[in-house]
């Protein structure tokens, strides 16, 4: 029997309703969330990415800014900007869309931004709080958007097997981390794979749970997985398809047709992952919104 199919644009409407419930009351105590994103150079996918992220926000009631700087701004002229934004009580996430041109220094970059207006999560406060368990930092998009799917799909993650596929500092490393906290949705034992790992195959058909994230499609093959296992596709590339009018397609890093015969769940790519995204990056600005609120 095929697996069943984690629906992530459906699970991510829902994330969105609650956020947008939530802005609704914070509005009502004169409080409007408001995310900012900037935008270095003219990266065609990173503009379509922040557009995306933009109307997302108008969606549940947010207010957004981008603030598109070209390719040529220095690291001060950056740094000062986000010190003014840092400062501004009116701006509750920040958010500085990579790729960054070759002049800026993103670990700095992240270094420089509050980490209470962190909404990516990847500021080294937020990252060592994931690490340490403390459940008050912000956990970055994607993994914290994987973790709900598979909460909501109700897979009892304790002492399960996780192999998580890709070491990133956006994705890989903080999914691990993720799935090994003592927490309902972690407890896992977690092994993490890379480009040095040898014999994949042997380490991800032990998955009970195989998280990949590379970017590479057809990585993954039924042979590779576990039957039953659950399947959470990050990768997303862009591949040649003549049977679509666009002449391209977007797909996972598994052998999407050939894997759903073996797994017990798996997401499909576009559709599974990805909407997740942006529905936790909502989620995080409003949690910033509400604190920043109180404090
Ligand atoms: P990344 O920074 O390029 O990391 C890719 C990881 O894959 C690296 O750790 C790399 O290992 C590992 N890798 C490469 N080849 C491998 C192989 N043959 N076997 C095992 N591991 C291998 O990419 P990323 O930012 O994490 O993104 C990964 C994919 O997810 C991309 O397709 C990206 O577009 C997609 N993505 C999707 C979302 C979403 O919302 N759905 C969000 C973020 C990213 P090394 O560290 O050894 O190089």
């Amino acid at each position: 029997m095929p697996a069943e199919l984690i629906d992530g644009r459906a699970i991510a409407a829902r994330i969105r309703a609650e956020v947008s419930a939530e802005v609704a009351t914070l509005k009502v105590g004169g409080v409007v969330p408001k995310l900012t994103v900037v935008l270095i150079g003219d990266d065609p996918a990173s503009a379509v990415y922040v557009a995306g992220k933009g109307r997302a926000c108008v969606e549940v009631g947010m207010s957004e800014d981008t603030i598109r700087l070209p390719a040529s701004t220095s690291q001060p002229e950056l740094m000062r900007l986000l010190d003014a934004l840092n400062a501004d009580p009116s701006v509750h996430g920040i958010l500085v869309q990579s790729p960054f041109p070759p002049q800026i220094d993103a670990s700095a970059v992240i270094r420089r931004i509050d980490p209470s207006k962190d909404v990516d999560g990847f500021h080294p406060v937020n990252v060592g709080k994931l690490m340490a368990g403390d459940r008050d930092g912000f956990v970055p998009c994607t993994p914290a958007g994987i973790q709900e799917l598979l909460r909501t799909c109700d897979v009892r993650t304790r002492g399960l097997h996780c192999v998580v596929v890709g070491r990133s500092n956006i994705v890989g490393k903080p999914m691990a981390a993720l799935m090994m906290q003592d927490t309902p949705t972690g407890n896992c034992t977690v092994t993490i794979c890379h480009r040095y790992t040898t014999d994949l195959a042997s380490y991800t058909r032990t998955a009970d749970i195989l998280i990949t994230a590379v970017g590479k499609p057809g990585l993954i093959t039924a042979d590779m997985v576990k039957p039953g296992a659950a399947v959470l596709d990050v990768g997303i590339t862009r591949i040649p398809d003549a049977t679509r009018k666009s002449g391209t397609r977007l797909a996972g890093d598994a052998d999407f047709e050939a894997v759903r015969e073996v797994a017990g769940l798996i997401t499909p790519v576009p559709g599974g992952v990805g909407p997740m995204t942006i529905a936790m990056l909502l989620r995080n600005t409003v949690r910033a919104a509400q604190r920043l609120a109180v404090a």
